[in-house]
């Protein structure tokens, strides 16, 4: 039998409105991958439980089983990356990732390399370098974590190298022979950029340097084999991207 009380450390990667004074926090933890859990009295302009569930914050958190959720009984913020609410600009990249990771996990299993990709890439966008390139490499790691890496390297049908493009209900790169007119071209650079974001660490990610038009199409790319595969539905982040 489980005990009432445990203890986990978690990103705060959506809040809600819960009654007059409570919110309902979604967390993607380290040990009990995500979920929800109500912060009593957090709306409340004094409460010490407030700043440390705000959206953008990483914690330690004490929990204590519920009826419903889990109720957050303690929590000592670690990490509040400001950067995504002072900065306009910036608030779509990580409000993005949030939203993404919250429809693309389901399940309250542990994934650790998903934690810590989150965790990257919200310290990454709070530094210099191209934004728009590590919510690519956020999305490949992500489908490869979740058991739907692409395949980018030999076209499925045929088992050819010699790559035209990408097939999102194929989730692979494709050659000439096997094509299909709803797959997308790809230029070759596009198809190596692809290949060493999923390949390089993450924070070896910002020293790549692509052009716009290779960046175009892995984005299309991506939204493409995403859709398909697991259908992460409309966000409000990506239409402020989008603007
Ligand atoms: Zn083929």
């Amino acid at each position: 039998m489980s005990s009432r009380i445990f203890k986990d450390e978690g990103l705060v990667i959506r809040t809600r409105v819960l009654g007059e004074a409570d919110r309902l926090v979604t967390l993607l933890t380290l040990k009990g991958g995500k979920f929800e859990a109500a912060a009593r009295g957090a709306r409340k302009m004094k409460s010490r439980l407030a700043a440390g569930v705000d959206i953008f914050t990483r914690g330690e958190y004490t929990f204590h089983r519920g009826k419903t959720w889990p109720i957050i009984t303690g929590q000592y913020p670690k990490e509040r990356f400001l950067w995504f609410r002072e900065d306009p600009e910036l608030y779509p990249y990580g409000l993005y990732l949030a939203e993404l990771a919250d429809r693309l996990i389901v399940g309250e299993e542990a994934c650790p390399e998903l934690y810590n990709l989150l965790l990257g890439s919200w310290r990454l966008l709070g530094k210099s370098g191209d934004r728009s390139l590590i919510l690519r490499a956020f999305e490949l790691k992500a489908a490869q974590y979740l058991g739907y890496s692409p395949g980018l390297h030999n076209c499925p049908g045929c088992g050819s190298e010699q790559i035209r493009g990408f097939g999102p209900g194929e989730g692979s790169m494709v050659c000439s022979d096997c094509w299909s007119a709803d797959f997308i071209s790809l230029d070759s650079g596009t198809i190596a950029l692809a290949r060493r974001l999923l390949e390089v660490p993450l924070h070896q990610v910002v020293m790549i340097r692509p052009s716009a038009r290779q960046k175009n199409e892995l984005s299309r790319m991506n939204s493409a084999f995403l859709a398909y595969h697991l259908d992460p539905g409309e966000l409000k982040s990506k239409r402020l991207l989008d603007e």
